[in-house]
C-alpha cells in the first residue's frame, strides 16, 4: 500500500525515502520525536534526547505538564473556538487580565495571537494606527531598528529585523522604510577604554543623528528586543542603555517597541525584560514561554498611551484573524503562567541562571575559540572565535555551531545553533544558546554544563586533530 496516508502512518526516518514534510533542516533529515517528558525528547527509535535550548526558548514548563494539558482539554470540552469579532471567552479574559497584573499596570490591554511574527506584525501595525488616530498617519510611516536583531519571518517583520543572512533573498521588502542603527553589545560593540555610560551615550547619540537623518516626525516607533536573542546569542544590553534609549524615543515623541517574544515571560528571570531596566515600553510583543509550547500562542501588550490614542478613533484596532484569542491556546497560557507564579519558577530562572552562569563560565571560559559568555536568567549563549584577542569570528564556511549541534547529538544532547554574531551584518561568528526550561534544578544544570563542555572540547579537538 503505498497511498500517502500509509507512508506517513509508517512514516520512517530514511533519507531515502521522501518526507511529505516541508523540512528546514540545512544538513539532514530531522529526527522523528514520538514521545516528550520534562526536559526530553525520545525518537522513534527510542533515543532519549536532552533538549538544553527549551526548543527555542520556548517549553519553560518542560514537557508533558499534567496541569496544563487537563486545562487544554477542559477549554476544548467547553468551547473551542469562537469568532473573536463577536465573541470572547473566560480563558481569553482571564489570560489578558492576568497579563495586564503581570506589568503591574505599566501595561493596559493586551492581544492574543499565534505567533511571534504576527504578534511583531501586530505591534507595527498598532503603532501605525498610533499616529493615524493622532492625524499623523501619512507622514509617521517609517520605523527605527537595530543591527544584530531578528524578529520574525514575515515581510513586515524581516524589514524591521537586522539579521541580514535571514532577509535578503526576500528584498524589496514591501517598503517598508527602515532607518537602522547598531546593536548594544558590550563585548563586539564597545571601544578599548570606553566606559558603559559612554558607550550607553555614544548609542544614544547614534539613535538620535539617525532619526535626524531621517527625519523624527516621519518614524512611528523604534524597535528592539531587551536581550537580543536568536540573531547574536542572548545580549543583554548595557546597564543604563534602554533609559537612554527611552529618553531619546520621548524627546522626539516616537513609540518603544519591545520585542520580548524571545526574552521574555520569565526567561530572563522577570516576568518581562524590561522590568529590569527600569523603564516601559508602549507596545511589548511576548511568545514562545508564553504558552510554553503547548499550544501556538503569542501576544501583543500595549500602555494606556496607545489605548489613548485609539479612543480618538473607534477605541478599536483595525487588526484582525482568525485564531485570535483562540480559547485552547489562551487556556494553555494562562495555565503556563498560573503554575509559574504557583511554583515560583521566575525565582527559580534567577537562582539557577546564578548556578548557570558560574558552571558555564568556569567550564568555558578559558577555551581558545570562545570569544564571550553571555546572559541573563536562563537565557546564555556562547560566542565562537577563530582568535580570542583579536576576537576574529569565524566564516561561515566552518559551520562552527553546526559541528557543535551534531557532536551534541552524538551525545543525545540538543543544543540551538545560530549564526552571525560575529560581525554588525550577521554574515560571519557563529554562537550556540543553553536556555533550559524553568524547572530545572541544579542537577540537571550541572549536566546541561557537563554535556556542554564536552561536547565543545570534543569538536574543536578532533576539529585540530
Ligand atoms: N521576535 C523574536 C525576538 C524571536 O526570537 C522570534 C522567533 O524566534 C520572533 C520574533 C518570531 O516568532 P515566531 O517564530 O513565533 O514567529
Amino acid at each position: 500500500n503505498r497511498s500517502p496516508t500509509a507512508t506517513a502512518a509508517n512514516g520512517t526516518d530514511d533519507p531515502s525515502t521522501p518526507s511529505a514534510v516541508l523540512h528546514r533542516h540545512l544538513h539532514h533529515r530531522p529526527l522523528r520525536i514520538t514521545s516528550s517528558h520534562g526536559l526530553y525528547l525520545t525518537t522513534s527509535t527510542g533515543q532519549r534526547i536532552l533538549d538544553a535550548t527549551s526548543g527555542a526558548a520556548v517549553t519553560s514548563l518542560g514537557h508533558g505538564n499534567p496541569r496544563v494539558q487537563s486545562a487544554m482539554v477542559a477549554q476544548m470540552n467547553q468551547v473551542s473556538y469562537c469568532h473573536s469579532l463577536f465573541f470572547s471567552t473566560t480563558a481569553a479574559e482571564d489570560l489578558c487580565a492576568e497579563l495586564i497584573r503581570g506589568t503591574d499596570g505599566a501595561m493596559a490591554r493586551a492581544l492574543i495571537v499565534s505567533s511571534g511574527s504576527e504578534a511583531m506584525e501586530g505591534a507595527m501595525k498598532l503603532a501605525r494606527q498610533y499616529w493615524v488616530e493622532r492625524g499623523e498617519g501619512a507622514r509617521r510611516t517609517g520605523f527605527v531598528a537595530r543591527e544584530g536583531s531578528y524578529h520574525g519571518v514575515t515581510l513586515g517583520a524581516l524589514a524591521v529585523g537586522g539579521h541580514v543572512l535571514r532577509k535578503e533573498k526576500f528584498a524589496p521588502l514591501l517598503g517598508v522604510e527602515v532607518g537602522r542603527v547598531g546593536r548594544c553589545d558590550a563585548y563586539r560593540g564597545m571601544r578599548e577604554g570606553e566606559g558603559e555610560g559612554e558607550y550607553v551615550g555614544r548609542l544614544a547619540r547614534e539613535l538620535e543623528e539617525e532619526l535626524r537623518r531621517v527625519g523624527p516626525e516621519t518614524v512611528c516607533a523604534f524597535v528592539a528586543e531587551p536581550v537580543v536573542g536568536a540573531a547574536t546569542g542572548c545580549v543583554p544590553a548595557v546597564p543604563g542603555y534602554f533609559k537612554a534609549i527611552r529618553e531619546v524615543c520621548d524627546k522626539y515623541g516616537i513609540l518603544l517597541i519591545l520585542d520580548e517574544v524571545m526574552c521574555g515571560m520569565g526567561r530572563c528571570g522577570t516576568l518581562h525584560a524590561w522590568q529590569q531596566e527600569g523603564i516601559v515600553p508602549d507596545i511589548q510583543t511576548i511568545g514562545k514561554g508564553l504558552g510554553s509550547g503547548y499550544s501556538p500562542v503569542a501576544g501583543l501588550l500595549m500602555n494606556q498611551r496607545v489605548v489613548d490614542a485609539l479612543d480618538r478613533g473607534t477605541g478599536a484596532f483595525t487588526h484582525g484573524q482568525t485564531y485570535q484569542g483562540h480559547p485552547i491556546a489562551c487556556a494553555a497560557a494562562l495555565e503556563t503562567q498560573k503554575i509559574l507564579q504557583e511554583e515560583k519558577l521566575v525565582d527559580n530562572v534567577r537562582e539557577m541562571g546564578l548556578v548557570l552562569e558560574k558552571l558555564l563560565k568556569e567550564g568555558l571560559e578559558d577555551h581558545p575559540h570562545i570569544g564571550n559568555i553571555r546572559g541573563k536568567g536562563l537565557f546564555w549563549g556562547i560566542e565562537f572565535v577563530q582568535d580570542k584577542a583579536t576576537k576574529a569570528p569565524f566564516e561561515p564556511s566552518e559551520a562552527i555551531s553546526a559541528g557543535i549541534h551534531e557532536k551534541g547529538m552524538e551525545e543525545k544532547y540538543s543544543i540551538s545553533l545560530y549564526p552571525g554574531s560575529g560581525t554588525a551584518d550577521g554574515r560571519k561568528g557563529d554562537h550556540i544558546m543553553v536556555c533550559p526550561p524553568f524547572i530545572v534544578t541544579p542537577a540537571d544544570i550541572e549536566e546541561i554544563v557537563r554535556i556542554t563542555v564536552k561536547v565543545i572540547e570534543d569538536f574543536f579537538q578532533e576539529r585540530a586533530g
